[in-house]
């Protein structure tokens, strides 16, 4: 093994930035700030309730591609279950419901045919929705840039069908930006990639174990299992740049690593303090971040003595919260059913103490799913966790300004979700950009 990498930050982007980097036959040094990798999609072990507990409910989709062929790798991929074909049972505010399946017919009709024959749909909507699916499905070159998702779908009422089902729900769960301000651009790229591309992959993925199980510590595994290195608790605070190119990086009590590559595979927020004295060099990428801002996932854990006999997973149709899904290992550990409700684009709820957040919570599975919390499911115990800095928001303007990954400094590169991946900022869009991010240092 030759040249030696070193990769600042330990998420997705870091995993497979590293991963990448041993396939180039590189060293990759792998630098953490916190005790594991996984970064957002990680598990935390939490000691009242003697579980691990993911730092936020994920979901996957069958046309992940990249991060399919990296869970390959760290043979894990078969620790998803996939859907077969795409199903999301939507449940409206007072109990009406739409169970939703792509049919087994060819690509885009196995999406759009469930949909046109749903009699709740106008026959205008239907037209946009023909219209709309066949022109992503024939990749007609993007619209303009700027154009938001409500500008793009022009929905004929407020309250339109397909708007509460489709366009609101993909908006909030694919970008976690609402449609008035979400990227169409955005949506319409994770929309050819996925839903439309190919009935097969148009299905969603669920983790079936904790997902430090199924990313981070197999990763960590690999890594040193293939020669490569990974300091965990190693926070880097600043960079040695000299002569316009990076010397070394320096990290807790001024331990000093010296590099001939690096990558920084961070999100905006903590890159910044590190690219501060350098924003002169770096001006493009520095004004970049400044336009950045961020949006909260509020996800709540719920274990319970007795199942939700409803079919899973449940969309909830102009609700604050908007995912049910089943967490099948909590059982397991635990011997209570678990569940998960994700709440995207949650900047009124995150900012909700836990008691007002169940009390919305209770009210929902009453009036939505009939059924109390208490009474019926008989709740054991909750968990809520706040991730105030989820996503980025995913406006056209910040779409149009996420940065690429090669810079002004040879070998320096840039890596995570946020980078210009022409993907939303999720698992996938950091898988690539990890691969982006050696492939730019030309390995
Ligand atoms: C609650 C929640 C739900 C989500 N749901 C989904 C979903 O359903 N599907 C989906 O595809 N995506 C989802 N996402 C998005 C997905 O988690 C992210 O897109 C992806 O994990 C980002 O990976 P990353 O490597 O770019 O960044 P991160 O995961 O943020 O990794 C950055 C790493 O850098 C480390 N670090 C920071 N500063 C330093 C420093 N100075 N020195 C060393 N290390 C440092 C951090 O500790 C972290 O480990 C969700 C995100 C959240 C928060």
């Amino acid at each position: 093994m030759s040249k030696e990498v070193i990769i600042v930050g330990g998420g997705l982007a870091g995993i497979s930035a590293a991963l990448e980097a041993l396939e180039c036959g590189m060293r990759p040094i792998v630098l953490e700030k916190s005790h594991s990798l996984g970064g957002r999609a990680r598990s935390l072990y939490a000691r009242d309730v003697k579980a691990p507990i993911d730092h936020g409910q994920h979901l996957l989709s069958a046309s992940y591609h990249h991060t399919l062929q990296l869970l390959q790798k760290l043979g894990t991929l078969s620790l998803i279950a996939f859907q077969k074909r795409l199903f999301i049972h939507f449940i409206f505010p007072e109990g009406q419901s739409i169970a939703f399946r792509a049919y087994n017919i060819p690509p885009p009709f196995h999406f759009l045919l469930p949909l046109l024959v749903r009699p709740e749909i106008s026959w205008k909507e239907k037209l946009g929705l023909i219209q709309n699916g066949l022109r992503i499905f024939q990749q007609k070159p993007p619209q303009r840039a700027s154009l938001t998702v409500e500008d793009w779908i022009r929905p004929p009422r407020p309250h339109s069908t397909l708007k509460m089902i489709l366009w609101q729900p993909l908006s909030l769960a694919v970008l976690n930006t609402p449609m008035e301000e979400a990227s169409a651009r955005l949506l319409r790229n994770a929309f050819r990639m996925g839903f439309l591309s190919s009935n097969k992959r148009s299905g969603l993925g669920f983790p079936q174990k904790d997902l430090s199980q199924i990313f981070g510590e197999p990763a960590r595994k690999y890594i040193l299992k293939h020669g490569g290195s990974v300091y965990i608790r190693t926070q880097i605070r600043r960079l040695i740049i000299e002569n316009d190119r990076v010397k070394a990086v320096v990290g807790p009590q001024g331990k000093v690593f010296e590099t001939p590559a690096l990558v920084l595979a961070l999100p905006p927020d903590a890159l910044q303090p590190l690219l501060k004295p350098h924003a002169d060099r770096l001006a493009d990428v520095w004004n970049a971040l400044q336009v950045f801002r961020f949006s909260p996932i509020v996800t709540i854990n719920i274990w319970t003595q007795r199942p939700i006999e409803h079919p899973l997973p449940i969309a909830f149709v102009d609700s604050p919260f908007h995912w049910l899904v089943h967490l099948p290992w909590v059982f397991h550990r635990t011997g209570f059913q678990g569940y998960a409700v994700v709440s995207s684009a949650a900047s009124r709820l995150a900012a909700c103490s836990a008691e007002a957040i169940m009390e919305q919570l209770r009210n929902v599975f009453q009036r939505c799913l009939g059924l109390d919390l208490d009474r019926d499911l008989h709740l054991k115990q909750y968990k809520i966790i706040k991730e105030k800095r989820a996503t980025i928001i995913q406006t056209p303007r910040a779409d149009s300004v996420r940065p690429r990954s090669r810079t002004r400094i040879s070998n320096l590169v840039l890596a995570g979700d946020w980078i210009q991946t022409h993907f939303p900022a999720t698992i996938e869009s950091a898988v690539i950009s990890g691969k982006m991010a050696i492939r730019s240092l030309r390995c």
